[in-house]
């Protein structure tokens, strides 16, 4: 039995180095035990095999992602849990598409409750002014549902610039003294009322876990009291910066298609993955030179991981097969990435996207034309279009003929086919479907005249 002890319940490096070593060695889950008990002895690494055994390996980066959130669950499970996935990887490397695999599900479910933990916590914290020796000081105590100060901190250090603050908390103590934030261990108890709080914190500065991180340097508190303020380090702002803009895992931009595939399913930059199985990417071949933009992924498209597959989606093939288009030729994606969706018992009915949610989007959309560079592009419905165009394009006013994009890309517009699938009266819905075939015709004679 090999036994991991990890430096602290949050140290996602630690672990990651010990599972590298592990797997590397063919180690199997069943014979490790992980702990977080630290102290001599202890501490990352402290039982890993020799390095530079078996074959190496790469993981998919969502994997990464995900349990780079697990680990701040407070299940006991989570270290091994993430070390079973990263074994099964090897010989499943579908694993992470398999959303109703158990693992996975409990992968993910860690993942969202941290994550919602954390917004959680960044929302709900009340700061009060308290005065220590070096001056006024802004202190909170908070008790997160799972361990997520450290990753909290530096949203607060952005807001404070430039107020020192405290934020006291069971398992970490996060310190801004205008200069460095730094952590220190938890305190047992919070204060049983507001009034307790500055005796809280002289209490932290008096023990040992404070003259291990000693705060704050001395001079502070004069500088509070009327000086201007002090800027925090370039660094740190930048740090605050990135993490204010991208969310605690910020992206680069995706440098290929499997990188899109593996981004959307972790997108943060709006609110709809909480409610989607997982996020859906576009699918066709990477130079396609025509381009499907559908709305946002449905039920069955959210099961599944496939864009445009369900209903619509077989109203589709059929309308493209007479238009005498493949659609394994085609691009086919949607402006938004995640089914926004509300239960209504045991269904989940379609919400139509907003426009900050679409907008959010197209920093997918906008590297799948960047990586596919299609020639035309075909917007089922208007959401397609506000995705493509970024400005509201009614349907009715503007299908059936081309619009040129200011890159030089033909755009068609024509009928979402949910839309044809919901006109109640047949003639009309008949009269739509001779539409949408006779939009694609004209977008299938673009491609060919490009
Ligand atoms: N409708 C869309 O626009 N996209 C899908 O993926 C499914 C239904």
């Amino acid at each position: 039995m090999h036994r991991i002890s990890l430096a602290s319940p949050t140290d996602f490096e630690g672990w990651r180095k010990a599972a590298r070593a592990l797997r590397a060695a063919g180690i199997s889950p069943d014979a490790v035990v992980w702990t977080t008990e630290g102290g001599p002895g202890g501490g990352p690494g402290a039982a890993l095999p020799a390095a530079g055994q078996g074959r190496r390996f790469t993981v998919p980066p969502v994997f990464l992602h995900q349990a780079a959130k697990a680990v701040l669950h407070r299940a006991g499970d989570r270290f091994n849990l993430m070390y079973r996935v990263l074994w099964r990887l090897a010989w499943e490397p579908e694993l992470m598409t398999q959303g109703r695999d158990p693992d996975i599900a409990r992968l993910r479910l860690y993942e969202r409750e941290a994550n919602n933990a954390l917004e959680h916590m960044r929302s709900a914290v009340r700061f009060r002014e308290i005065r220590d020796a070096a001056g006024m000081i802004l202190a909170a105590w908070f008790e997160p549902a799972h361990r997520v100060t450290e990753a909290a901190a530096p949203d607060f250090m952005k807001r404070y610039a430039h107020s020192r603050f405290a934020l006291l908390t069971p398992d970490r103590v996060a310190v801004w003294d205008l200069q460095t934030l730094s952590f220190g261990p938890g305190l047992p108890m919070g204060p049983a009322d507001p009034e307790a709080l500055t005796a809280c914190w002289t209490g932290y500065l008096a023990g040992p876990a404070a003259r291990r991180n000693p705060s704050p340097p001395p001079g502070v508190g004069e500088s509070m009291a009327g000086m201007p303020p002090r800027h925090p380090s370039p660094r740190a702002a930048r740090q605050a910066q990135r993490i204010a803009r991208d969310g605690a895992y910020g992206m680069d931009a995706p440098l290929d298609l499997e990188d899109v595939l593996a981004q959307v399913d972790v997108c943060r930059r709006c609110e709809l993955w909480r409610d989607a199985t997982q996020g859906v990417a576009g699918e066709g071949p990477l130079r396609a030179r025509l381009m499907l933009v559908g709305e946002q992924p449905g039920d069955q498209e959210d099961q599944s991981g496939r864009p445009i597959v369900g209903p619509a989606g077989q109203l589709l093939d059929k309308a493209l097969a007479e238009a005498g288009i493949g659609r394994k030729g085609v691009y086919v994606t949607n402006a938004v990435k995640h089914f926004k969706n509300e239960p209504r018992g045991k269904r989940r009915l379609h919400k139509t996207p907003t426009a900050g949610e679409v907008s959010a989007c197209r920093w997918w959309l906008e590297a799948e034309r960047r990586l596919v560079k299609p020639k035309v592009i075909v917007c089922l419905g208007a959401t397609a279009a506000l995705g493509v165009v970024g400005k509201p394009t009614p349907v009715g006013e503007n299908r059936g003929h081309a619009i040129d994009l200011p890159d030089g890309v033909r755009m068609v517009l024509t009928y979402h086919p949910s839309y044809l699938l919901r006109v109640p009266d047949e003639a009309a819905r008949a009269e739509a479907y001779r539409a949408l075939v006779s939009d694609l015709k004209l977008a299938r004679r673009l491609v060919e005249a490009a």
